[in-house]
């Protein structure tokens, strides 16, 4: 079997949902309250990023494979810290972080989408965390799974290792699933897709993305950002992008069942 298969049916093992249970997606719109996030004349990031997870809420929960939830459902403030402890309360089989970006360099346009990162991130993607992350640190650490206490220390590491490879080889699965269904403006694929310390998705258990719709910062495209039509087509290309994700992985975890007769159990 190719490693990367085997990477993907054991991932698939550890994490995915028994078939019968809806998708629990975790949204979570940027910022809100008092910190406002990236703004642009009277436009604020806090309230398109919390518009276009309301959209992506909407598109969800319309189908029934699916549940979606929200760090925040109105313009308040949440903490970092909170948005994950709500997101590993809610137990969520996949968690997104909604977010505008902003650049000194007012040419600057399109998607990005990040994960969190194992290597060290490039420069500007550390200078993006910082500002994102809002003074707290991110930490190397992610959360452990709970095992149990009769196990040994050397296999509890070796488990753990398993599903840190695990959840961020499904991160990294899921980035590529929404860059194919964008429908924002784009940049390149070399440029679209990177690893960075983010602190939210860096401290949850499942699968996690952070998704900067645009920038704030460029004229034209703050002025789309704004636009209701465009927030609704940037959520459908997010919904189609977790489906397409949700699809691929169902059809793997259905030939895992034929060729092993494996029980895929949920761990979480
Ligand atoms: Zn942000």
């Amino acid at each position: 079997m190719k490693k990367w298969l085997l990477l993907l049916t054991s991932s698939i093992l550890l994490y995915w949902p028994t078939m019968t249970f809806a998708f629990r997606v975790i949204i979570d719109p940027g910022h809100g309250g008092r910190d406002h996030g990236a703004t642009y004349k009277n436009l604020r990031e806090s309230k398109i990023t919390l518009q276009v997870s309301k959209k992506l809420a909407n598109y969800l929960n319309k189908d029934p494979r699916f549940k979606a939830f929200l760090t925040r459902t109105r313009d308040s403030f949440v903490s970092l810290s909170k948005r994950a402890q709500i997101a590993t309360q809610l137990k969520g089989d996949l968690f997104l972080s909604i977010h505008v970006n902003a650049s000194q360099e007012k040419a600057a346009k399109g998607g990005e989408i990040y994960f969190q990162n194992q290597l060290p991130a490039d420069e500007e993607s550390m200078f993006l965390a910082s500002i994102e992350n809002n003074g707290l640190q991110h930490g190397q650490h992610l959360p452990l799974v709970p095992l149990p206490s009769s196990l040994k220390p050397d296999v509890q590491n070796i488990i753990q290792d398993l599903y840190r490879t695990s959840r961020l080889f499904l991160s990294a699965e899921l980035a590529k699933s929404i860059f194919k269904t964008w429908k924002g403006s784009r940049k390149s694929t070399k440029y679209t897709i990177h690893q960075a310390p983010f602190y939210v998705i860096s401290h949850v258990p499942m699968p996690s993305v952070l998704i900067e719709l645009g920038f704030l910062s460029n004229p034209k495209e703050a002025k789309k950002l704004s636009k209701t039509s465009y927030q609704t087509k940037l959520a459908q290309g997010l919904y189609e992008g977790i489906v397409n994700f949700k699809e691929v992985m169902d059809s793997s975890q259905k030939k895992q069942y034929i060729t092993s007769n494996a029980n895929p159990k949920k761990t979480q």
